[in-house]
């Protein structure tokens, strides 16, 4: 048996610790994803399989692009006029939004996102209608004063990034900021939690905006663009008080349910694991890619034969 002394010749190498490099996180690709379905999330986010709603990303992604350029196209304008080389209105014009939404068409189409329904031109002049009245009732107040649209901001919060991309960053006149984000739909109805969703979205943003300037937004205004369309009392705007001391409280909540999901998602990476044992909601599991072979499921959506 060994001499208690001869241990102590004995030498012990440290493991060596691997640095952990911080995983970025995002409220709607990683949090609300992952909420709505871990097994979802785990197959098409973090093990890459290709899914097929992109398609279905259509109709915002071409409002959001349109917007973007509208507000571009109104910079432009101004440029031309600080030049002396023109005079009029630098409100984007009914033809620069036609313009502009058909050159967001094509790029969407190189892409391969195209509407999901076979009428293409009924609804793509829908949202035609819904742009150039936002043009005309938003555009004059909003893109004097926004700093920059489709922006991504970073913020290291200690075991993870934080990450967002907020629709539109905007100033006012006291110089204070302000979050926009468009939804491409109607105002959620009150039974709805999607209206909840959007808003712990803008709660993160908040944060986010805070870590980079050292304050909190004024205000976030989730923008439902759809409204526009209808003829009695449209209410497009829901906003987010960041004066009201409820609202700071509330930000607290979410930042800790964000950083106690983003520690869930990573034990599940680390095991591997994405087993769930109940399916997500109807509306997400009727278009869900993987529904054939869910085991949670697969008995509502049984493999047909050719
Ligand atoms: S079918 Fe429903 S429960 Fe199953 S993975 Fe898809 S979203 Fe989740």
């Amino acid at each position: 048996m060994m001499e208690l002394n001869s241990y102590k010749s004995l030498k012990i190498k440290k493991k060596e610790e691997k640095e952990k490099i911080k995983q970025r996180y995002s409220i709607t690709a990683d949090i609300l994803s992952y909420q709505l379905c871990k097994r979802q999330y785990g197959f098409n986010t973090v093990k890459g399989f290709s899914s097929t709603q992109k398609t279905q990303a259509w109709h915002g992604d071409l409002i959001h692009q349109v917007l973007s350029m509208l507000h571009r196209r109104y910079l432009h304008n101004i440029k031309l006029i600080k030049g002396g080389l023109t005079e009029k209105d630098p409100l984007p014009t009914e033809a620069d939004v036609e313009e502009l939404l058909n050159k967001a068409n094509e790029t969407l189409k190189s892409r391969g996102i195209i509407p999901i329904s076979k009428e293409n031109n009924k609804l793509i002049s829908q949202v035609k209608e819904l742009l150039k009245k936002f043009n005309k009732i938003e555009g004059k107040h909003l893109y004097p004063k926004i700093i920059d649209t489709e922006v991504r901001l970073q913020a290291d919060m200690g075991d993870y990034l934080l990450y967002g991309v907020m629709d539109v960053i905007a100033k006012n006149e006291d110089g204070e900021f302000e979050i926009w984000d468009y939804k491409g739909m109607l105002f959620p109805s009150k039974d709805e939690d999607k209206l909840k969703k959007y808003e712990y979205q803008m709660l993160i943003y908040g944060e986010l905006l805070k870590q980079q300037t050292g304050r909190y937004p004024s205000k976030c205004i989730l923008y439902f663009v759809n409204e526009l369309n209808r003829i009695k009392s449209p209410k497009p705007k829901y906003i987010i008080d960041f004066k009201d001391e409820k609202n700071i409280k509330k930000i607290k909540e979410a930042m800790e349910n964000f950083s106690n999901t983003v520690k869930e998602i990573e034990k599940c990476k680390e095991l591997g694991n994405w087993n769930i044992d109940k399916p997500a909601d109807k509306e997400t599991c009727s278009i869900c890619d993987l529904r054939w072979g869910c085991p949670v499921c697969k008995k509502k959506y049984p493999l047909k034969p050719l």
